[in-house]
């Protein structure tokens, strides 16, 4: 008898017996997002609906993967049919060694999150910058490259991704703003010498501010867009990564947690600064990788945006 796909969290043991695994599952699995851990991704119900919606008749689930276990995985992904994959923590990078090809853009953030499997190999795709810049156009009508963004949290990897997205973009002045300054500044080296070579006659300036200078107050007025990349926020009671008293009016303020308001969004709204959380991001970056899955289709953003909405809600 058929089974529906359902929130079941896959295992690289159900991946090397996948006809015992999957193989009554309707409709028939060719999607899944990777991580580990996974089981809280709200990837499968977006992408689930996107399908539907398109009349795709496959499906989208988690597989939970240890990072030794991601060669196997990959060769498996191809050998079980799938068509394309999400990577999450901790795979995004050390997927790459696995990947036929990388598109060029992915080779400058370093980190893959979509891979599309074609020709018995899979190819790698970053997402997560290009989303973002999306997500600014729709949240605030502004196109990241025309505004001066302060990056908070420029030291992990959503702050590494969005800063070369800000480079990507044109954008002609970024701050570099990070708990630990010393990565901060390692990755304005880095984004220097990308604006180099993708702007040669530009002029992009990219600087660091310490959260705690007396500097970060111009830096704050000189800057329109402040976008929140740190995981501070995502804890009942965290505090903001950000001082209210340096907020105004005039700043578009992006917070990329989505799980729950955060003290910075507070305080951005209560001055009343337009404001936006990372739900966009999230969306934008699904639905990007949809229409490399395929090609020929829009990705249906409203439908996806309201999976989301209700997934991340329960
Ligand atoms: P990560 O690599 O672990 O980086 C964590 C960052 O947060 C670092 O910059 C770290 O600073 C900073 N940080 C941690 N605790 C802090 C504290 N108490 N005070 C000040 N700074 C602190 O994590 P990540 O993968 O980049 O994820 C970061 C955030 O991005 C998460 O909240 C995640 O939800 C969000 N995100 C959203 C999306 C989306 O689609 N919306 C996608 C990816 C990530 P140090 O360098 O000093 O440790």
């Amino acid at each position: 008898m058929a089974v529906r796909a359902s929130p079941h969290v896959y295992t690289i043991e159900d991946l090397r017996h996948w006809e015992n695994a999957a193989g009554d599952v309707l409709p028939a699995i060719k999607f899944a997002v990777i991580g580990d851990p996974v089981a809280h991704s709200a990837s499968p119900p977006m992408h689930m609906a996107a399908l539907a919606a398109c009349g795709i008749d496959y499906s989208y689930v988690r597989l939970h993967i240890h990072a030794n276990d991601l060669p196997e995985a990959a060769g498996l992904l191809v050998r079980n049919g799938f068509w394309g994959a999400n990577l999450t923590i901790p795979h995004k990078a050390s997927i790459i060694p696995l990947l036929v090809t990388v598109d060029p853009r992915a080779t400058l953030f370093g980190v893959v999150n979509t891979v599309a499997i074609r020709e018995g190999g899979l190819h790698g795709y970053n997402t997560d910058g290009p989303g973002l810049a999306r997500a600014i156009h729709a949240d605030f009508g502004a196109s990241l490259g025309d505004l001066c963004p302060l990056v908070l949290g420029a030291g992990g990897g959503a702050g590494r991704a969005i800063a070369i997205q800000c480079v990507i973009e044109g954008c002609k002045r970024i701050t570099l703003v990070n708990r630990t300054q010393s990565k901060a500044e390692a990755l304005a080296v880095q984004l220097r010498d990308i604006a180099r070579n993708l702007h040669p006659n530009g002029k992009i300036q990219i600087e660091c501010a310490s959260p705690e200078s007396q500097g970060l107050g111009r830096h704050s007025t000189e800057s329109e867009l402040i976008l929140q990349c740190s995981s501070l926020g995502m804890k009942e009671g965290d505090a903001s990564p950000f001082p209210a008293e340096l907020l105004t009016s005039n700043h578009l303020v992006y917070d990329t947690i989505y799980s729950r308001p955060t003290r910075l969004l507070e305080d951005a709204q209560s001055v009343g600064a337009r404001t936006s959380d990372g739900l966009s991001m999230l969306l934008h970056q699904g639905a990007l990788a949809f229409e490399i899955w395929f090609p020929d289709k829009e990705a249906p953003l409203q439908i996806m945006k309201q999976a989301l909405a209700q997934a991340v809600s329960k």
